[in-house]
């Protein structure tokens, strides 16, 4: 196990309703400071492999029932998503789950709620969030639940850094988002990774902007992993060209 591995899953089952396999035996290393897709069409077992590492399956009654998950090499599997939070693994769900009837500051504020550093870093925090989304600071006084899908997508990103994460688990940021934004809603991603050297995991449909933008990619296919590699060779592969590349 390397060091500088921050989670590492190792060959975990997971089994929904005690009866249906969805994940048969994915493994996974993510480095410390890194952009990592997870990649594969609908129902291959994305959110399945990020909500097992988050700990939020168990609401789903889904169960890591083989394996381990390793997150500083301490073993996470049997975590809650409140235990998981406060090791630093934050994880924005797909189809965004901002709280309608807040507005876009206060839902960012609710990110910071397990925090005891007190009102200074976190204002400090907000101010950070809004250099990176100047959309969210002009939509600050909006409810949520008027404003756009990106906006909202922006919201869900930003309310996940104002837990001042080690790790966010991203699940499909591009959903439902024209290309244009999808495009720069990954170059924000980008830069947070850059600048405040956030680790991201990220599940995307989006082979081709998911590759462009991450350091390494797995491909999974009914819940196994088919394919892995760094993000330029699987760019280059024949068969990620013609299955992949191709749909998105
Ligand atoms: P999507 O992009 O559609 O979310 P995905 O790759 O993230 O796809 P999952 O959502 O992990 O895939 O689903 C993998 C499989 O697990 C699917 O066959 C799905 O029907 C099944 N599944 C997901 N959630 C549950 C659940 N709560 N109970 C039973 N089966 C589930």
């Amino acid at each position: 196990a390397a060091l500088d591995n921050l989670l590492e899953v190792n060959n975990i089952e997971v089994i929904y309703n005690h009866v249906i396999l969805v994940l048969k035996g994915v493994s996974l290393n993510v480095p410390k400071g890194g952009i990592t897709a997870l990649l594969g069409g609908n129902g291959a077992g994305k959110t399945t492999t990020l909500k097992a590492i988050s700990g939020l399956l168990a609401s789903e009654r889904g169960e890591v029932t083989k394996g381990s998950i390793k997150y500083r090499a301490e073993p996470i599997q049997h975590a809650d998503p409140a235990d998981t939070v406060k090791r630093g693994v934050v994880q924005v769900m797909e189809g965004r789950h901002c709280f309608e009837h807040l507005t876009i500051e206060e839902n960012l504020l609710t990110g910071a709620y397990t925090r005891k550093d007190g009102n200074a870093a976190v204002q400090r925090d907000l101010e950070m969030v809004y250099e990176y989304f100047p959309r969210l600071r002009e939509r600050r006084r909006s409810q949520a639940g008027y404003t756009s899908g990106g906006e909202q997508q922006m919201c869900a990103i930003g309310r996940a850094l104002m837990s001042r994460p080690e790790m966010i688990l991203l699940d499909e940021p591009s959903m439902g988002l024209a290309p244009q934004l999808v495009e720069q809603i990954f170059e924000i991603v980008k830069s947070v990774n850059e600048q405040e050297g956030v680790t991201f995991l990220l599940a995307e449909q989006n082979t081709n902007v998911a590759l462009r933008f991450a350091h390494y990619g797995y491909i999974l296919e009914s819940g196994r992993v088919v394919m892995d590699g760094p993000a330029k060779d699987l760019r280059e592969n024949q068969d990620v060209k013609e299955f992949y590349l191709g749909m998105s």
